[in-house]
């Protein structure tokens, strides 16, 4: 589903984000990529969106090498992947409801169909009954749910999440990262970089470990690893 091959990034402040990513991600695999700050986590999530590219090496995503994809297929790419981030990242002009049912009118969906998807992910994450309000009438958590209920609702074959519990209390995150494993296992692919020792070793998931630009452990059913 992902590969990253002898992946390199160096920023223009000369400073070497990855050195050397060489991964492998199946269909269905949910992956926390776990680290210190600075490591290159952000680096490595970024570059499977292709917020990021890389200085050398390629990044296959669902068979679409990221190298060579042409700019007007980038959008088709981005139907692939949903994108879960720390500050939610919504549009604060728009309702609930509006936030989710835009990222479907970006891709033309026939307007019979937007009510009924939206609604339909509205209500896998529980907020069906908020639809019409704005995102600061709500908690940090709910407003974490809207911005997961976009991430899938163009069910997405990976979901990229960069610190999705970051801003959030201990319960809240705990509530989120259950609608995580409902996504999960639905079968959709999970990338998630966080710094929630407690979630990691609790509920057990692979574990890429990033230090310095480099991939320093690849555990399965991995824990943290980290002293705070
Ligand atoms: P993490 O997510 O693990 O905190 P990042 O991937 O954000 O790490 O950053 C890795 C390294 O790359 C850090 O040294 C950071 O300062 C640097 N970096 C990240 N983004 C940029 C950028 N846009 N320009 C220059 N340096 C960057």
């Amino acid at each position: 589903m992902i590969e990253m091959k002898d992946v390199y990034k160096q920023y223009k402040n000369g400073v070497t984000a990855a050195n050397g990513f060489d991964i492998r991600i199946k269909q269905g695999e949910f992956v926390y990529v776990v680290g210190p700050s600075g490591a290159g986590k952000s680096t490595f999530i970024k570059m499977i969106y292709r917020e990021e590219k890389p200085t050398k090496g390629d990044i296959i995503v669902d068979g679409i090498n990221l190298s060579t994809i042409k700019t007007n297929r980038i959008p088709y790419l981005r139907r692939k992947i949903g994108v879960v981030f720390q500050d939610f990242k919504l549009l604060t002009s728009l309702t609930v409801y509006e936030n989710i049912a835009f990222a479907l009118e970006v891709i033309e969906e026939h307007p019979s169909n937007i009510k009924r998807k939206v609604m339909d992910v509205l209500d896998l994450v529980g907020l069906k009954h908020k639809a019409r309000m704005l995102p600061n009438e709500l908690s940090g958590g709910e407003q974490q749910r809207v911005s997961l209920a976009r991430s899938i609702i163009n069910t997405p074959k990976v979901v990229i999440a960069d610190e999705p519990t970051g801003n959030l209390d201990p319960e809240t995150s705990w509530e989120i990262m259950n609608i995580f494993e409902e996504i999960n296992n639905r079968g959709t692919t999970v990338v998630m970089a966080t710094h929630n020792r407690e979630i990691v070793n609790t509920i057990k998931h692979r574990v890429i470990a990033i230090e310095n630009g480099r991939i320093v452990r690849d555990q399965h059913r991995g824990d943290y690893g980290y002293e705070s």
